[in-house]
């Protein structure tokens, strides 16, 4: 399994992971954000609809005083004659919708429109009345009939703004009760109207104000009022706000504002669940919305996953079974270079064996009895079958060595050794041969002197190999030249001949065993496609290298580069010296066996 195949899932995986969390926090921030300006511009909108309606309430009262302070200026009204102000006083009990008005004297005694006279001295409304201002009543009982009322009280007085008396009207807490109440408040909200000792002047359920006792002493016997009644606190203050309470276990909320002119404070409670629903059902549907997302996410990674791995798996197979595809050709072409090579080489060993037999048959004809009759005739044909066991016996020795070299029991015997010499020295024992085919051979050497580790048994193998083939692949009139030159660590031998060259496309195959440019088994030249598989080996075990450039009709060039020292540490070296190194003609003759036909 490639590095690939490990990795990909899991970056994807961390990827899909960090924009799931990316997207969720970007998504928490936005819901926190928006949650809390929602949160805010409905507590401001509802602070807002408190003021707007404490003000609307101020107002209503300012109206009635105004309308109040018009009536105490009326010239009947400061006569300070009951019965004269009586009758005047009955005329605007119906214009101004009130239960009773009342004329109270400095010393409190009070007539009022309906006959009573009562003693008014105790009213905080007509004390301040008296102190020239003019004002409203908190909820009181009527001295009348004991009734809850509200009192609306104005100064009466002289030319020199001497207060005289005091004129003030009476109201059912009906009334008031009513405004209250019609002020909407969501669909299950209220309106309250509290005094600053805490006692609710009005609210829509009637029982709330008929007690008449302040929140602070109800939660004294009622515990579960002190979430109210820490609320109430807040309010009593006097100041616009919101707060939040508890109330019979519902939590609730409420804006308040103070009404101006007077002694209350108008809250406006609601359930937080209806005006802070939205916001809560903001929250579900995020939660939602969040909770789908990283699993479609995760589905979407996964899917992902799979198809990366499924793709990887795919590419492994198709890699597996290209792989395969390969071996089974290269085994197929193995294969079949074997057959070729084993038609070849019996080719080979049959070609001089046959004629060594026929060479053979034809001698008996120079034979009468046991008497040569034609001894010229005899040697030749007795040359003939030398050069041919030769060819024989090349091959053989050719097919042994790569059978040891393949398995390893072939060994170098390196000589500390003047490899000038020894290439002259090779060079000179087939200038003869090269003569012959009509070939000129030169040597030019770059170095002088240069004594190399290497087996000079093998390196006389190599160049007569590579001469041998430049020789067979030339036609009379050519030439071979052969060069040493000295490149740093590595000296360098070139075989270079003006032969018929090579095919572009088989330089790159020249080298592995069994091949051959000419594919036929009725080719033109000898061989068995061995010869460079073997000089390869050779120099691969020298450490060096072996090339070829080539061109048809133009020759080839052969270069060997071998390195100064091919020894390792299981090598044994000599390291004496040699300067001459003995080529036996024998050995020629027989590395040259496939170019001597006609010997
Ligand atoms: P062989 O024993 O058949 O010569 P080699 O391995 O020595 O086998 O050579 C392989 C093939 O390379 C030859 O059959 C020939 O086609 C080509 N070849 C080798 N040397 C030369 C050369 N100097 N010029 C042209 N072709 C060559």
């Amino acid at each position: 399994m490639g590095y690939r195949n490990i990795i990909s899932p899991k970056i994807v995986l961390l990827i899909f992971l960090m924009i799931v969390l990316f997207c969720s926090s970007v998504g928490l921030i936005s819901y926190y954000n928006s949650s809390k300006t929602l949160y805010n511009s409905i507590c401001q909108a509802y602070e807002n609809k408190a003021v707007d309606n404490s003000t609307l309430l101020s107002k209503v009262f300012e109206e009635k005083l105004i309308a109040l302070r018009l009536i105490a200026k009326d010239e009947k009204i400061q006569t300070m004659d009951w019965e004269t102000q009586k009758s005047e006083l009955l005329k605007y009990i119906d214009i101004l919708n009130v239960k009773r008005f009342r004329i109270t004297k400095s010393s409190g005694l009070s007539y009022s429109t309906d006959g009573y006279v009562s003693d008014m001295s105790d009213r905080e409304y007509f004390k301040k009345a008296m102190n020239g201002i003019p004002n409203i009543s908190d909820l009181l009982r009527s001295k009348v009939d004991n009734s809850l009322i509200i009192s609306c009280a104005v100064p009466v007085m002289d030319v020199n703004n001497h207060v005289l008396s005091v004129l003030s009207y009476t109201e059912d807490y009906h009334a008031l009760n009513k405004m209250i109440s019609d002020i909407k408040v969501g669909k299950k909200g209220n309106a309250i109207l509290l005094n600053r000792k805490g006692i609710v002047v009005a609210y829509p359920r009637k029982d709330i104000i008929l007690s008449g006792v302040s929140i602070f002493e109800q939660t004294k016997i009622d515990s579960s009022l002190q979430s109210v009644s820490n609320f109430a606190k807040i309010m009593i203050k006097g100041n616009t706000g919101t707060a939040f309470y508890n109330y019979k276990g519902e939590d609730k909320f409420v804006a308040y504002s103070p009404v101006a002119g007077t002694d209350w404070i108008l809250g406006l409670t609601i359930p937080q669940k209806e005006i802070f629903g939205v916001i809560d059902s903001l929250r579900d549907k995020f939660i939602l919305e969040t909770i789908l997302f990283i699993v479609v996410a995760l589905l979407f990674c996964y899917l992902i996953m799979l198809y990366l791995s499924q793709k990887d798996r795919f590419k492994d197979l198709q890699k597996d079974s290209n792989e395969k595809n390969e071996q089974l050709k290269e085994m197929t072409e193995f294969d079949r270079l074997k057959t070729e090579f084993m038609a070849n080489v019996s080719h080979e060993l049959r070609t001089p064996l046959n004629v060594i037999l026929s060479t053979l048959q034809l001698c008996r004809f120079y034979f009468k009895g046991d008497i040569p009759i034609n001894l010229e005739k005899i040697k030749k044909y007795m040359d003939s079958m030398h050069q041919n066991g030769l060819r024989l016996l090349r091959l053989i020795n050719n097919l042994i060595d790569i059978t040891k070299i393949d398995g390893g029991f072939y060994e170098l015997n390196l000589q500390y050794i003047n490899i000038e010499n020894l290439i002259d020295e090779i060079i000179h024992s087939v200038a003869e041969y090269a003569h012959d085919n009509g070939l000129s051979i030169q040597f030019y050497s770059e170095i002088k002197e240069k004594n190399i580790y290497c087996d000079p048994d093998k390196i006389e193998r190599v160049m007569l190999n590579l001469i041998s083939n430049a020789i067979k692949f030339s036609k009379p009139g050519g030439y071979i030249l052969i060069k040493i030159l000295d490149c740093m660590q590595n000296v360098v031998i070139s075989v270079k001949d003006s032969g018929i060259g090579i095919p572009s496309d088989k330089l790159g195959t020249i080298f592995e065993r069994f091949r051959q440019v000419e594919q036929s088994l009725t080719r033109n030249y000898q061989g068995s496609g061995i010869g460079l598989s073997l000089v390869k080996s050779l120099i691969d075990m020298h450490k060096g290298r072996i090339t070829v450039a080539s061109e048809i009709e133009k020759g080839s060039e052969f270069i060997i580069e071998l390195p100064m020292d091919a020894s390792n540490e299981n090598t044994e070296r000599i390291d004496f010296n040699i300067n001459k190194h003995s080529i036996s003609q024998e050995v020629v003759k027989l590395e040259l066996s496939d170019i001597l036909q006609s010997y």
